[in-house]
This record gives structure tokens, C-alpha cells and sequence, in this order.
């Protein structure tokens, strides 16, 4: 074979190279190049990993017949999720299930490309289904007042449907999806066991808590609509009362995350400072007050 043969051969990439992430355009939004800075993607325990960014988490669970994936961040975060992934050994296209925390484009906006690229099933509530496959949130949702515009994101064409309590399972991984509707009507915390050794833990992601609104909606209802006080407490209720060793949410706070991180290293084989059985309890608790703020002011609102 003569020099420049070879040289083209060298030069044609294998077949079985990953071919390129094909993102969805950037959303624009006053946070989102904060939320989406890239973080060092890392294990979290056993089978579970860190694939999302700065500002939007995303997990990456692991089993012997493929990868379960929680969130897709924004759309321009795809890419960096499927970054992550290979940089962890693994391989996006093996992705089996994507589920959703809440149907808003900072936390589904990029499944539909990771999807695409995997041929996942993509599963969330009754609500957020409906929200994943309208492209995003629905009439009732606390922010639909800030338009559809600012809203949208792109649509996946079939999400399945999951109840509360259900599991869903690949492989050996199994997730479980518990009700906490209030920052959304849908919105979704999802627990499941990961194992290193005999050694089990519990393992949260827990959806929003945030009782944030476009102008002139009440989570204490109005003349047109029904308050949603009750449900969104008893969310709280659900999420302190979660099985609940290591808690990460859909906004992490890398802050104390990268300390506790620095810890472990230095301190291999001590007491994990990922792990926090009392951190889900806490979360109820601040988000419960910032609720209770949320109905005084409300109530201030609705006095003449
Ligand atoms: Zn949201």
C-alpha cells in the first residue's frame, strides 16, 4: 500500500465511533449560561453518577442492561450531559429511560435531544407527560403567565405515563417516582437503592420545592381556580418523610456539594460527607417556609 493510502485510511474515522450530539438550539434566559457552566462529572455511589451542570442537576444511574438518566437540564445542557457520559466510560446511546423532575425548559428542555440520540423511553407524571409532549407546561401551571414563548422547549412525541408510588425498572436498576406537585402540578422526586459491596444506601433527587409564580397567580387560589395549599404541603410531607441518604436536587448547590467532595478525597475510606440521612427532612423544612411566606403574603394580597 503505498503512503498516501494509507495516510486516507488513517484518516476515516471507525465505524463504531459515536457520531456527534445533535443539541436542540440554546435557550435564552437571564440564568441559563450560569446554570448551565459544565461540572466535572463524578460517582456519587455504587451504581449512580453526576452528569449535569453547575446550576441543573442531571443522574445517571447504571445497570447491566442500560442507563437510567434523571433530566435533561436546559437544551444547550444536552451536550454536556452526553460529554459527561462518555467521559464516565459510558455511552449515551445505551441510555434505556429518561425521566422527568418537572416539565420547565431548565430541567426537560434537553431530553428530547438526548432521546433522539438514544431512542430512550421517556417517562413523567400524568401532567408532566402531558407537558413533555406539548413542548411545555400546561394552562394550570404557576408560570404558564410568563408566556409560551418563554416557556417552551422542545417536544418529545411519546412520554409514558407514571403513577404515584410506581417503580420502573432496567435492568437491575429500579427507580421509584413519589407525587410533590407544587412548584409544578406534576412535579416528580424519585428515589432508588444503590449498593457498593453489601453496603446499600438511599439514594433522592428531589424535584423543586419553590413556590414561584408568573404575576397575578395564587397558590392559595382564586376566584377561577382551586388553591393548591393542601397538595403542595403534603408534597412537603412526602419529601421529609423519603427514604433518604444522599438527597441531590434539580438546582444543586454545588457550593457545599464540591466541599463535601473535597472531604471525601481527602479522607478515602471514612464516613462519606455525600451522605446525610437528615438532608430531606431539612429541605421539607426550608421549603415549608418559604410556602408559609408565600400564603401570608398571599393572604396580605387578598385583603381589601
Ligand atoms: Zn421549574
Amino acid at each position: 500500500m503505498n503512503l498516501l493510502v494509507a495516510l486516507f485510511i488513517a484518516a476515516v474515522p471507525a465505524p463504531h465511533t459515536t457520531p456527534a450530539f445533535k443539541a436542540d438550539p440554546a435557550h435564552v434566559c437571564g440564568s441559563c449560561e450560569a446554570w448551565n457552566a459544565p461540572h466535572e462529572p463524578f460517582r456519587i455511589f455504587g451504581n449512580t453518577y453526576y452528569v449535569g451542570v453547575q446550576g441543573l442537576g442531571a443522574i445517571l444511574i447504571h445497570s447491566d442492561a442500560g442507563l437510567i438518566l434523571l433530566d435533561g437540564g436546559l437544551p444547550q445542557t444536552a451536550p454536556r450531559i452526553d460529554a459527561s457520559i462518555r467521559k464516565l466510560g459510558f455511552r449515551t446511546q445505551d441510555i434505556r429511560l429518561i425521566v422527568n423532575s418537572h416539565a420547565h425548559y431548565d430541567h426537560a428542555g434537553g431530553i428530547a435531544a438526548l432521546q433522539r440520540a438514544s431512542g430512550a423511553t421517556v417517562a413523567a407524571s400524568a401532567w408532566g407527560a402531558k407537558a413533555i409532549e406539548n413542548g411545555g407546561p400546561l394552562e394550570d401551571d404557576p408560570q404558564a403567565g410568563f408566556g409560551k414563548e418563554t416557556n417552551a422547549f422542545p417536544a418529545v412525541k411519546k412520554v409514558k405515563v407514571v403513577a404515584d408510588g410506581e417503580t420502573l425498572t432496567v435492568g437491575n436498576a429500579a427507580i421509584t417516582a413519589h407525587a410533590t406537585p407544587g412548584h409544578t402540578p406534576g412535579s416528580t422526586s424519585w428515589t432508588w437503592r444503590s449498593c457498593e459491596g453489601e453496603r446499600c444506601l438511599n439514594l433522592v433527587y428531589a424535584d423543586s420545592l419553590t413556590p414561584v409564580s408568573a404575576e397575578g397567580f395564587r397558590f392559595t387560589g382564586d376566584a377561577t381556580h382551586p388553591s393548591r395549599e393542601a397538595s403542595f404541603r403534603k408534597a412537603l410531607a412526602t419529601v421529609a418523610e423519603l427514604p433518604c441518604d444522599i438527597l441531590f436536587r434539580t438546582h444543586p448547590d454545588f457550593e457545599a456539594i464540591d466541599a463535601r467532595l473535597a472531604e471525601r478525597k481527602k479522607a478515602p475510606g471514612g464516613p462519606d460527607p455525600l451522605v446525610d440521612p437528615g438532608a430531606c427532612r431539612a429541605l421539607a423544612e426550608r421549603s415549608t417556609r418559604a410556602l408559609d411566606e408565600r400564603v401570608a403574603e398571599e393572604a396580605k394580597e387578598k385583603r381589601p
